[in-house]
């Protein structure tokens, strides 16, 4: 409980919701796959519902354990961010990203943009932009082959530090998305303030589109609304051609979902882009 545990696990076992033996097992775990660079990254499409191409990518985090076998990113990113090992974490992330974009630009695709996700935790780290900076330099690559997907709560803030942030990587070459959109805060003052290219539908509301009008008249009314403001909409979690086809008909300028893949490897997605282009 906390009286006896404040400075020890079950502070977390309590917050995160996850047994306090396993808790133990996934921080030595944790911190020894940092250690061993033990991450990979997989892979999902974008396509753009106009030229029916994939345009983009997004990274997602995967890690096997010797001990706790795959754990998924849903349980260990919350985790790390409690602990501040989304630090080192994102690094490697990024680090990795940077290595698969050169195997997708050896294979021969040089437009297809890699998307990565920002925890708010490593945003508001001080060195943010230098900790990105640095690893796009000793790869020697630039801001202009990545999309950044930040979350509402990260840009909820509001604040000029926020702000500062994201302008800079823009000026940078990266390409803004706001990830989870519809989940966090109604506040929708920031779409306007903020320098955002994308807007990202949570997967909460692309489930029941076919089934349930009031999603539908909610969706609808996020695309207008994103191409008012001059951003372009991801719809995430697409299943189904009957989610496709009236996400295409509201004007959806991207679908990601697993109609088209689920995330895959590096070698597993080259592959894919061939049998794509042959269609
Ligand atoms: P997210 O950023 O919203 O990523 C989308 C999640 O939905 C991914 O789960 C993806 O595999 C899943 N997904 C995609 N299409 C479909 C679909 O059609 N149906 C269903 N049911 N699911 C779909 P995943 O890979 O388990 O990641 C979960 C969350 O963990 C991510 O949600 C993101 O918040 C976090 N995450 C993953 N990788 C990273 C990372 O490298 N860094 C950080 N900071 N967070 C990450
Ligand atoms: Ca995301
Ligand atoms: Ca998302
Ligand atoms: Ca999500």
């Amino acid at each position: 409980s906390k009286q006896n545990g404040r400075n020890g696990f079950s502070f977390y076992f309590e917050d995160l919701n996850i047994d306090s033996k396993r808790v133990i097992v996934l921080d030595s775990e944790l911190r020894k796959a940092i250690e061993n660079r033990d991450f990979t990254l997989n892979f999902q499409p974008k396509v753009s519902t106009q030229l029916n191409k994939i345009v983009g990518l997004e990274a997602l985090v995967r890690w096997e354990s010797e001990k706790l076998g795959s754990v998924s990113p849903a349980e260990f990113i919350p985790y790390a961010e409690e602990t501040g090992l989304i630090i080192p974490i994102s690094e490697i992330v990024l680090e990795k990203a940077c290595e698969d974009l050169a195997k997708l630009r050896l294979a021969g695709y040089s437009k297809i943009s890699i998307a990565f996700n920002v925890s708010s935790i490593h945003f508001q780290q001080q060195n943010f932009l230098e900790s990105i900076q640095k690893i796009l330099e000793k790869n020697n690559t630039s801001a202009q082959n990545f999309e950044i997907e930040v979350t509402e709560r990260t840009v909820m803030n509001n604040d000029s530090d926020t702000i500062r942030k994201l302008v800079r990587l823009k000026q940078l070459g990266f390409k803004l998305s706001i990830d989870d959109f519809g989940t966090g805060y109604s506040s929708l003052s920031y779409l306007v303030r903020f320098p955002l290219d994308y807007l990202k539908i949570d997967r909460s509301f692309i489930q029941h589109i076919v089934s349930l009008d009031d999603k539908q008249a909610v969706v609808d009314a996020i695309i207008q609304m994103a191409h008012r403001l001059n951003m372009q909409v991801i719809a995430e979690g697409v299943e189904s051609v009957q989610q496709l086809n009236i996400l295409r008909e509201m004007g959806c300028d991207y679908i990601q979902g697993y109609y088209y893949s689920k995330p895959v490897s590096m070698d597993g997605l080259i592959e894919f882009l061939q049998l794509w282009e042959y269609e």
